[in-house]
């Protein structure tokens, strides 16, 4: 059986890893000149920055990814240390500014700040709601109606920031607790040695070592059909026959690529709704400093910030991605869809909580980069996936536009593998 895989992001190479395995003759096609997509390093001054995520795992070795990079043999370590993260939090009550003096919460100590009332009936909604949790609302209304506290909605704000590049308004209460459930079950965040790139690669090369062929600057412009079906794609002109096409680059585009879509039932329902998920937005800040900014591999979560959702200092975990003596720092900010056509502002807002919450302490910005439409955070808004089957027999999307229920990015983008080449296996 030949499958063709449209993009080389992570979720196209986990998708061709696995199928690879099975015995699937793959192919493919990338329309950079590099592998990985938004998964994979940018040196740049001796530092390994990268094209996207913060070289974080969101459940370290013990998450969906980590399990599926060991079943297909992907040779990477994963490594988790404790604190997994930690809350910064102004140190007189009611202050909101860092450059005063600050206090570092354990994570696992966020409910501190809570009144009593609000602890028991956390703790009460923690084990009702994973029975029955709730839907049609947002986390941020579920939070309004049962916990209202400023530190609700900021430490709500800042993990689904991080996390998601989401407001806490904007993600699904049932989503939320999903999430809750799985950072219960997995565990929290860890760094793969190497950074993104040292998974994209291990996984290019079980691709390569079972035949497949990975070819890049080469642009799918077209998937064709007959009889509703998808049969091959087109690049540079020359068609390619398939018997399953797996698409890596989300819904939206991938509907658009599809050719002759009359007569196919259900494709005006899968066009309207493609177009209707929005991808989150972000902006990453990446620093340089010679001493610790932060002292520990975890992540720094940031509620009393102008913007920053929170802050982690991979070099603490893995000093090869900085040259030598040196601190690789990255801090990450939801842009908020009302806030995409000022990302100018928004740059100087993050600066300017860089400043307070670093108060005192040298370092150096090494880039900015902003993430929103086509190179987004996350294709889909969590909550929000589609699943991975197309209205075309033998096209399937993976990636972070169809994610797995309660996956953190690409742990998401794991459990929609799993899910996808389970569905292939089933039909072939
Ligand atoms: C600032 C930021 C921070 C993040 N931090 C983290 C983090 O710490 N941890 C985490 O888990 N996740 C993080 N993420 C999310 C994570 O990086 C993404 O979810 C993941 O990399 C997306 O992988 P993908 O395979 O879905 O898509 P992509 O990586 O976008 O891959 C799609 C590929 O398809 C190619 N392509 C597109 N169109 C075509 C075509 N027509 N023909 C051929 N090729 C095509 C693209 O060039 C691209 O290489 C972060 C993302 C950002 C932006």
């Amino acid at each position: 059986m030949k499958a063709i895989v449209i993009g080389s992001g992570l979720g196209g190479l986990l998708s061709a890893a696995k199928l690879s395995k099975k015995g699937y003759d793959i192919e493919v096609f990338e329309r950079l000149p590099i592998i990985g997509g938004r998964f994979t390093n940018i040196p740049y001054k001796g530092f390994q920055l990268s094209t996207g995520a913060l070289h974080m795992l969101p459940h370290g070795p013990a998450g969906p990814l980590a399990q599926l990079l060991e079943d297909v043999g992907a040779d990477v370590e994963i490594i988790r240390r404790k604190p997994i993260a930690v809350i910064r939090i102004p140190r007189k009550k009611g202050d909101t500014d860092y450059k005063y003096g600050h206090k570092d919460l354990l994570f696992e100590n966020f409910r501190t700040p809570f009144t009593l009332l609000n602890r028991i009936k956390l703790m009460y909604y923690v084990v009702s709601t994973r029975k029955n949790p709730p839907s049609g609302q947002s986390f941020r209304q579920w939070c309004q109606k049962h916990l209202q506290q400023d530190w609700t909605y900021r430490i709500s704000d800042s993990f689904f920031g991080w996390a998601l590049s989401l407001k806490a308004a904007d993600v699904p209460a049932e989503e939320a607790f999903a999430i809750i459930e799985n950072l219960y079950h997995h565990g929290g965040p860890g760094v793969p040695m190497g950074g993104c790139k040292a998974i994209t690669d291990a996984l290019a090369n079980i691709v390569q070592s079972h035949g497949g062929i990975i070819h890049v600057s080469s642009e799918v412009t077209r998937i064709n059909t007959k009889d509703g079906k998808a049969i091959s794609v087109t690049v540079d002109g020359k068609e390619h026959p398939a018997d399953i096409i797996i698409s890596d680059i989300g819904h939206n585009a991938t509907a658009e690529l599809i050719y002759e879509k009359e007569g196919i039932a259900g494709m005006a329902d899968y066009i309207s709704k493609a177009k209707d998920l929005r991808p989150s937005a972000g902006i990453k800040i990446c620093l340089s400093s010679d001493k610790p900014l932060i002292g520990h591999g975890g992540v720094l979560l940031t509620p009393y910030a102008k913007r920053v959702n929170g802050i982690n200092e991979v070099t603490n975990i893995d000093p090869s991605l900085a040259p030598e003596g040196k601190h690789l720092t990255m801090a990450h900010q939801c842009v908020h869809w009302d806030d995409i056509n000022d990302l100018e502002k928004e740059i100087e807002l993050g600066l300017e909580d860089l400043k307070d919450i670093f108060a005192g302490k040298e370092y150096e910005v090494l880039l900015i980069q902003s993430y929103s439409n086509e190179w987004p955070v996350n294709r889909s808004p969590s909550g929000a996936d589609l699943n991975n089957r197309t209205p075309v027999p033998n096209l399937y999307v993976v990636g972070d536009g169809a994610k797995g229920k309660g996956g953190i990015e690409i742990e998401g983008i794991a459990l929609g593998v799993q899910n996808c080449v389970q569905e292939i296996m089933v039909r072939d």
